[in-house]
């Protein structure tokens, strides 16, 4: 290690720690980044043209495989092997993660909007949750270079809910699909738009990375480059100055501080031998994801840090939040029988609905607080496993009606925002640990009325949309039936939020915690809010942002 003499070690090579890792050493601070995964290389190991015929069972999930036969997590999922967690008695809660270099970005669904000022600011509006520590105008030109750097398709629409990027930065968005065109022409006579989906997927070329040629499935992993993970695009580029240097199946365990309160470093565990190790470093930089960061955090007790450390505020691993999720599908008749043609594109929805209720929210026509959108799906994809319980019969006759079928069901997910709650919150379980002997987080969880009203609206809204372009509804679920678990849609972020005050927040608006000023946490942890929109832009951008900083600090010798 000696020989490298590092500056920063970044703990986790998913979204938030690559991007730390792209700008530190882009700025010329050497990195040492220690992941816990596997090493991952997508160029030979993604089976990204492997059709699903050829997959057992038809490449349905399995226990092993949550996201069917060819999904490019080769470590992780809703259970990861020798890591266990636990959740409170009453609690539901589901914790998805991947355990390999890229993290969650070698499989994420790429969707990536902007938050508005709207939602910075939100508590300033209707007296609830906590506002962003800055303005969207301090933030937008960072949201541009992330953007432009990690490649984002989509369309500047001037809807409220969307805040425009600057010219040049998008890439062009694909074309609509025809079922999505169907919902957005029902959705107007709502008085509801639709809009162009912003992905991070390449419609033109960028650096090395090849733009989407529109036929494979993203899940399973994207060896040219397309759809941006941080496997073919932040990590090499980082590596390529020379400065970065990573080690796979590093599991950090604490991080280490001296007399002063100062950090120095972390313990990890080589996971290959299972020998703990020590590293010092100038500065630590946490990007483990929310609840893998406050679990180290918390763990990293000390009698200078009693309750864990940078925890003096008593807010690491509270407010913690998903986004709402709920769904609905029909069939719609219109879409039965058409002629067959290539409707692949890149394999998500290409349209989407921003929420659009902002106006009804101030004039308090709503009975629930914050907004979602919805995302579309319908197109002719190609076959799974499943197939629909609406068919009856057999032979011939039910072959006929599969083909007729095809390509004829719509569905909306919805997305929305979660206010934290004290009801809300993951703490370390006393008595459980993993294979290393590292105590493991227990989730607390419950659903306020506030997300199981906006539910029972998106629900309405979506059957409303549904039954205007000719589909049969049956009668919707109950709220509480209907929303997902806790975890489920995999946006966990707030457990160790940014603020204006070590009071009420763990760190400021910069990451740095408030307690230790070379600690910092660039993940979702920091989130004081979850607004609606998919939370990883906004990860990328933060830490892109906030490496800036701190690079001047260390080139100002203030650290
Ligand atoms: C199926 C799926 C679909 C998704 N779709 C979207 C979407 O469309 N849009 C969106 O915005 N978000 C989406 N997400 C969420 C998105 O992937 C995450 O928000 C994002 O990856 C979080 O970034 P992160 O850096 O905090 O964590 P991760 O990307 O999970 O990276 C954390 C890394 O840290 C490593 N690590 C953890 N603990 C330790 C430790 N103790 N020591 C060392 N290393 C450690 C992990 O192994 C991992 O590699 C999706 C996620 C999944 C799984
Ligand atoms: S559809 Fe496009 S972005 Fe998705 S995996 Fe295929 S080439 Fe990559």
């Amino acid at each position: 290690m000696n020989d490298f003499a590092h500056t920063v070690l970044v703990v986790g090579s998913g979204a938030g720690g690559a991007m730390a890792a792209y700008e530190l050493t882009r700025q010329g601070h050497k990195v040492l980044l220690l992941e816990a995964g596997r090493h991952y290389d997508p160029t030979t190991e993604t089976p990204m043209f492997r059709p699903n015929g050829d997959a057992p069972l038809m490449g349905a999930s399995t226990p092993d495989k949550d996201f069917g036969f060819y999904d490019s997590t080769v470590g992780g999922g809703w259970e990861v092997p020798d890591e266990p967690y636990t959740t409170a008695e009453g609690t539901e809660f589901l914790w998805w993660r991947a355990r390999m270099l890229g993290g969650r970005t070698n499989h994420w669904g790429r969707y990536a909007l902007r938050f508005s000022e709207h939602d910075f600011k939100a508590k300033s509006r209707d007296g609830l949750g906590a506002d962003w520590p800055f303005e969207y105008d301090e933030i937008a030109p960072w949201y541009d270079k992330t953007e432009a750097l990690v490649g984002v398709c989509g369309t500047n629409t001037g809807l409220d809910d969307m805040p425009p990027s600057s010219d040049g930065v998008l890439q062009p968005a694909p074309t609509p699909r025809i079922p999505e065109l169907l919902i957005a022409a029902a959705a107007k006579k709502h008085g509801i738009e639709a809009a162009p989906m912003h992905r991070a997927i390449l419609t033109r070329a960028l650096d090395q990375r090849a733009p989407c040629f529109w036929a494979t499935p993203c899940g399973y992993g994207c060896s040219i480059g397309a759809a941006f993970q941080t496997t073919t695009s932040l990590l090499p580029m980082a590596q390529a100055t020379g400065h970065l240097r990573v080690i796979t199946d590093a599991m950090v365990k604490t991080v280490t501080t001296d007399a002063g309160g100062q950090v120095t470093g972390v313990t990890y565990i080589d996971k290959k031998s299972g020998s703990e190790r020590q590293v010092d470093a100038k500065v630590v930089v946490l990007a483990a994801s929310a609840c893998e960061t406050a679990r180290i955090l918390l763990n990293s007790k000390t009698e200078r840090h009693p309750a864990g450390l940078a925890n003096s505020s008593g807010q690491v691993g509270r407010n913690l939040m998903d986004s709402t999720g709920a769904g609905l599908s029909a069939l719609v008749p219109a879409l039965m029988d058409r002629p067959r043609y290539n409707e692949d594109g890149h394999t998500a929805n290409h349209l989407f609905i921003p929420w659009w209720g902002h106006q009804a929210h101030a004039d308090k026509e709503l009975d629930f607080p914050r907004g979602y959108h919805f995302e579309l799906g319908g197109r002719f994809a190609e076959p799974g496993a499943y197939v629909s319980g609406d068919l009856q019969g057999y032979g011939t006759a039910l072959k006929q009606q599969v083909r007729a079928h095809y390509g004829a069901y719509v569905h909306f997910a919805l997305r929305g925002e979660m206010l934290p709650n004290d009801d809300c919150y993951m703490d370390i379980d006393p008595s459980v640990t993993d294979k290393w002997g590292i105590p493991v987080p227990r989730f607390h969880w419950k659903w306020s009325e506030h997300e199981l009203k906006q539910v029972e609206h998106g629900l309405k809204t979506a059957k409303a949309i549904l039954e205007t372009m000719g589909a049969t509804v049956g009668e919707l679920p109950a709220a509480e039936e209907a929303i997902k678990k806790g975890g489920e849609i995999i946006h966990e972020v707030g457990t160790t939020r940014m603020g204006d005050s070590p009071e009420d927040s763990v760190t400021n608006q910069w990451g740095q915690t408030w307690d230790c000023p070379n600690l910092f946490v660039m993940d979702g942890g920091v989130f004081a809010s979850n607004p609606h929109k998919n939370c990883t832009l906004t990860i990328m951008t933060l830490a892109m942002r906030n490496s800036a900083w701190l690079a001047d600090q260390l080139k100002a010798g203030a650290l």
